[in-house]
This record gives C-alpha cells, sequence and structure tokens, in this order.
C-alpha cells in the first residue's frame, strides 16, 4: 500500500528521523491556517505548498511551489486543490489534487549552499537482504542517475541478523561527502531510517530529497513510503491511511468482495483458481494470439456468487472481448463450480462477450456435461490446449 507524502513523513517523524515539517490542508482557508500555526512553530513564514498524490515527478509537474506570504499560500493552495496534476508519472489525465502539504520552506539561503541527496531503503530480491541505496545527486530523477553516472549510486547491504551497524551509516556519511556536524547528523538521520523502515515492516522508504541545510542539519524533505499489505493486520493506524481516491476503483472493489484482482492492458479476461494456475492461464491467453486483460484469483470457494462477482468485475473492463474461466477442481468440485457459472451467467442476464470454460479436477466430466446441456453461449473444455483453441477462434 502506498502513503502519501505527509503520511510517510508522520512515520519517519514517529521513529525520530528529522523531516521538513508540515501541515495537510484540504482547502485554501486551512492552508492558510496550516501556515500559521507552522510560522508559530518553526519561525519560518515562508512555506511550500505540495500537492498530495501518489505519483513521484509533483514539482515538474507544478504540483510543488514555494509561498513567501500568507497570500501566496492561499493563492497557490487555490491553484493546486482540485487540479489534475501530470507529471512524469502519471497518466496523460493526471491525477486529481484533494489535499496539500503546507511545509516549512527548509532551503534557506545561509553561508552555505543547501545540498540534496537521494536515499532509499528496499530489499535487494537478488540477495534477500534490505539495503540502502543513496547517492550524492539528490532532488533529480534517479533513474537518470542511474543510466549515466551509475558510479554515483551506492549500495549498502543489511544483515538480516545484525541489522545496520553503526559503522555502516558512517560509511553513508563518508561516501556522501560530509563532515563535523553534518556528518554525525546524517548517521542519526540513516541508522533512524533504517529502524523505521523495519519496524514498520515498510517494503521501500524513498527519500528524494534528503536535504543538508546550511546550518548542516539532515532532514527529509520528501517521503515516497510502501507499507506491505501482508504486514497491516499489525499495524491498524498504517491500514487507516489509505486513500481509496488513489487506487484503481475496480481494484478496490476486487478486494473488498476478498478477489485478488490486478487490472491489465489486454482483451481476454481470465477467471482462475490460484495464482500459480492464473500466470499459466495468462501464459495460456498469448499463446492463443490474445493478451490478458486482468489477473483474477477467485481463491478456493468458487460459488455462484463468488462467480457473478468476478463476471462483473471484468465486464467493467470495456476491452475484454472474451473471458476464460480456467478452474481446477482441487478441493471445490468441478461441477459445482459449474454450476455456479451457469446460476451467475442466468442471474445476470446481459453478457455479450463469448466465455470458454475449461474445468478440470474433480467431476470434470460432469461439469462439462453440465455446461454444455445449459443451452448459454459458452464453451466447454478440459483440456489447456482446446481451451486456448477455443480462445484463439473467438478472438479471430
Ligand atoms: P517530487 O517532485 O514529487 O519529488 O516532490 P519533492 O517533495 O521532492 O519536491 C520537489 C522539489 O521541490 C525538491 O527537489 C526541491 O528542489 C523543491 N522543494 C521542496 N521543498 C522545498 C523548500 O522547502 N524550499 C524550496 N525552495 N524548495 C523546495
Ligand atoms: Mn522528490
Amino acid at each position: 500500500m502506498n502513503l502519501h507524502e505527509y503520511q510517510g513523513k508522520e512515520i519517519l517523524s514517529s521513529f525520530g528521523v528529522r523531516i521538513q515539517r508540515g501541515k495537510v490542508a484540504t482547502t485554501p482557508a486551512e492552508a492558510v491556517e496550516a501556515a500559521k500555526k507552522l510560522t508559530e512553530e518553526t519561525g519560518t513564514g515562508w512555506h511550500v505548498i505540495k500537492a498530495q498524490v501518489h505519483a513521484g515527478g509533483r514539482g515538474k509537474g507544478g504540483g510543488v511551489k514555494l509561498a513567501k506570504n500568507l497570500q501566496d499560500v492561499e493563492k497557490l493552495a487555490d491553484d493546486i486543490i482540485g487540479m489534475n496534476l501530470v507529471t512524469p508519472q502519471t497518466s496523460a489525465e493526471g491525477k486529481k489534487v484533494h489535499q496539500v502539504l503546507v511545509a516549512e520552506d527548509v532551503y534557506y539561503p545561509g553561508d552555505s549552499e543547501p545540498e540534496e541527496y537521494y536515499m532509499s531503503v528496499l530489499l535487494n530480491r537478488a540477495t534477500g537482504k534490505n539495503m540502502i541505496m543513496y547517492s550524492t545527486e539528490g532532488g533529480m530523477d534517479i533513474e537518470e542517475v542511474a543510466e549515466k553516472t551509475p558510479h554515483l549510486i551506492f549500495k549498502e547491504e543489511v544483515d538480516p541478523l545484525l541489522g545496520l551497524m553503526p559503522f555502516q551509516a558512517r560509511k553513508v556519511a563518508f561516501n556522501l561527502g560530509l563532515s563535523g556536524t553534518a556528518f554525525k547528523e546524517m548517521t542519526k538521520f540513516v541508522m533512524a531510517l533504517y529502524q523505521a523502515y523495519t519496524k514498520s515492516d515498510s517494503s521501500l522508504f524513498e527519500i528524494n530529497p534528503v536535504l543538508k541545510t546550511s546550518d548542516d542539519k539532515i532532514l527529509a524533505v520528501d517521503a515516497k513510503v510502501s507499507l506491505d499489505d501482508n504486514a497491516l493486520f499489525r499495524h491498524k493506524d498504517y491500514a487507516a491511511m489509505r486513500d481509496k481516491r488513489e487506487e484503481n476503483p475496480v481494484e478496490v472493489e476486487a478486494k473488498e468482495a476478498g478477489l485478488n484482482y490486478v487490472d491489465l492492458d489486454g482483451n481476454v479476461g481470465c477467471m482462475v483458481n490460484g495464482a500459480g494456475l492464473a500466470m499459466a492461464t495468462m501464459d495460456l491467453i498469448k499463446q492463443a494470439g490474445g493478451e490478458p486483460a486482468n489477473f483474477l484469483d477467485v481463491g478456493g470457494t468458487a460459488d455462484a456468487e463468488r462467480v457473478e462477482t468476478a463476471f462483473k468485475i471484468i465486464l467493467k473492463d470495456p476491452n475484454v472481448k472474451a473471458i476464460l474461466v480456467n478452474i481446477f477442481g482441487g478441493i471445490v468440485r468441478c461441477d459445482r463450480v459449474a454450476q455456479g457459472i451457469v446460476d451467475a451467467y442466468k442471474n445476470m442476464g446481459n453478457i455479450e462477450v463469448p466465455i470458454i470454460v475449461r474445468l478440470q479436477g474433480t467431476n470434470a466430466d460432469i461439469a462439462k456435461e453440465l455446461i454444455d446441456n445449459s443451452g448459454l453461449d459458452v464453451q466447454s473444455a478440459i483440456e489447456f490446449q482446446e481451451a486456448a483453441d477455443k480462445v484463439h477462434k473467438v478472438l479471430s
């Protein structure tokens, strides 16, 4: 589950990571109030107004603006709230902004220039260990840095038994070219950041930029946090941070119905039980000359109600030209699934795309008969190849 910047920063701050302080606002009036309060707390009269959407590159899209007084705050909040923010990471339509973060301006000029670094914590899947990835080239597109100047990206792997050791945090600070107060501050920052990552059961922390202010403070100016969905049951407070407006509405509906659904770009909808079979089915569709429109795992109980919900969800996608149901009857009997499909089909009454049903396993032959005798526009198959051929035929 992805979080907004302000939520990610709340988590960081709760583990002692220094952040650019801010308050979230949903109206220009709230933004002005937030700015006034922040000035009392921080002493600075300058603020940045930052669009809160689940997408990076907001600065480039005009979603991060500097306000030098309260009039600016009101005007910029008014401009940004409600806009469709287009960034390099959104679609061409962009993402609607519902709220802004009013944050203290931390780039104050001093005797030295502020420096921006890049830092992330994530799992290195190749080694199975968490790592800290960091670079002196912060504030910009890290993919571009990785491509053009890969030697400027450092990686520090963490031993899962020992956790992050202080010498490793010092190495990070050293490689970033720091000394004196900034060196110590960076060491503290890195240790706290890693604690926050592991204790919050996150799968990604990306802080770009990490800022060194002109008075040698180290702080997180941005925060991209992804939490591990499978660990949310032990973080009720984080689970409550879910913003469904940022998620694919059909995926949200599927999740609420207990279905495992991922929207894809193709033309053949699939309904499958088991993730492994779902992957194989997607291969099958490709082989038959189609492209999967979705990944949908209905799980162990494929009764009429579940099948109907799954059909409804698949049919919300206008690109779907055919549906392939591929179910293995191991625990669930094929004839029960077939009855479920027939009942669901009759119940819905207006399915206009061809459906190919492949049921294999316990009572597969009875299931096939049931489908064939139903009088519905549903084709049955028992073998994998047979199903693929039928999909190919309805597509061509
Ligand atoms: P992103 O564009 O979505 O990654 O959003 P960021 O939070 O990283 O902000 C984008 C850019 O805005 C940063 O790289 C900074 O250069 C700039 N920025 C952020 N906070 C401040 C601030 O307090 N003062 C000033 N002057 N610039 C800021
Ligand atoms: Mn950023």
